[in-house]
């Protein structure tokens, strides 16, 4: 006997959260929880506003119509749409015992401009100092500066850094200059640095700073392969689709030299949880990409541990389907 329940939650964002062209007000999105013979399993579908193609209404349609089929004793395929592929084979993962518990519950801290901050927060980490600062919002010159000071202060540290295709090849140069050449090998990766991969490939090769692909891992076409100055993929698991796909994408890079990052697309706890999951499992040697928890004002039903962000309960959901 399958039963099975899709539940739609709104979460206020903190303020200020903008994404590339909007501010972000809600966290919008569906629980499924699925339950089969005395076992039962939950999953997130959020698609990200300007990040994912779907909507948040087709999510919720493609669901619907998924749940149905599997309520009636079918296995349906996996739905084309990401964020549904995702939070339903999450879902069927934990009926299935598949999900393993053991988490990676690490964070990379993130540099929100103020280097001095992240200093005295770098003091405090025990065990392998990662940290990640945003470029490509200002001044180019300004960031080679502020990571040149960060390698400089913190020795042990390593950074993530992500440049969202900012740069024109001569801003990324800007940048390079002032990131003494003996720190580059600290860096652990620039994400997309250039706007064409092509560029990007070119400023790694020219300046020993390797790269990461992410937005590009999205792209039409787009085949994981060993590039020389390309250290790492990153994996945006409700952007990507349903976990076997990202086991493959990750086996691929793997084999291929390559890092995976697991990252968040700002899911709830609920799915930053899984996510933490997802990562121990498939990807230990990496610390994830998840510091994305306080951006929204709640957690969502399970609770990131440590965290005391106030949790939503279940009872104050809204039922949008059930069998
Ligand atoms: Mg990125």
């Amino acid at each position: 006997m399958r039963t099975a329940t899709l539940y739609r939650f709104s979460l206020p964002m903190e303020t200020g959260v903008v994404l590339r062209y909007q501010r972000l007000k809600t966290r919008d999105g569906f629980l499924v929880h699925l339950q089969e013979n005395g076992q039962q399993g939950w999953g997130e579908i959020a698609p990200l506003p300007e990040f994912s193609q779907e909507t948040f209404e087709q999510a919720g349609e493609a669901a619907m119509t998924w749940l149905k089929q599997w309520h009636l004793g079918v296995e349906p395929d996996d739905s084309e749409l990401p964020s549904v592929a995702f939070g339903i084979s999450c879902a069927v993962a934990e009926l299935q015992g598949k999900l393993p518990e053991e988490a990676d519950y690490r964070k990379v801290p993130l540099c929100n401009g103020d280097p001095d901050e992240l200093i005295v927060r770098l003091s405090k980490m025990r065990g392998q100092k990662v940290a990640k600062v945003k470029v490509g919002l200002y001044e180019a010159v300004r960031d080679g500066m502020v990571v040149n000071v960060l390698l400089e202060a913190v020795p042990d540290l390593v950074l993530r850094l992500d440049a969202n295709r900012s740069w024109r090849r001569v801003k990324a140069d800007g940048f390079a200059k002032y990131v003494n050449p003996d720190y580059r090998n600290r860096i652990a990766f620039l994400e997309e640095p250039c706007r064409t991969q092509e560029e990007s490939l070119a400023f790694a090769c020219d300046t020993g700073i390797a790269i990461a692909w992410d937005e590009s891992v999205r792209d039409e076409g787009f085949k994981i392969e060993a590039q020389k100055g390309v250290a790492a993929i990153v994996i945006k698991p409700t952007l990507v689709g349903s976990l076997a796909h990202c086991r493959q994408l990750i086996s691929v890079a793997h084999n291929a030299g390559l890092e995976a990052v697991i990252s968040s697309s700002i899911e709830t706890s609920l799915g930053l949880t899984q996510l933490a999951r997802i990562a121990h499992w498939l990807t230990p040697a990496t610390i994830p990409g998840l510091d994305t928890l306080e951006l929204i004002q709640f957690q969502l039903v399970r609770r990131w541990p440590g965290s005391t962000v106030p949790v939503k309960g279940l009872d104050e959901l809204e039922i949008a389907w059930c069998s």
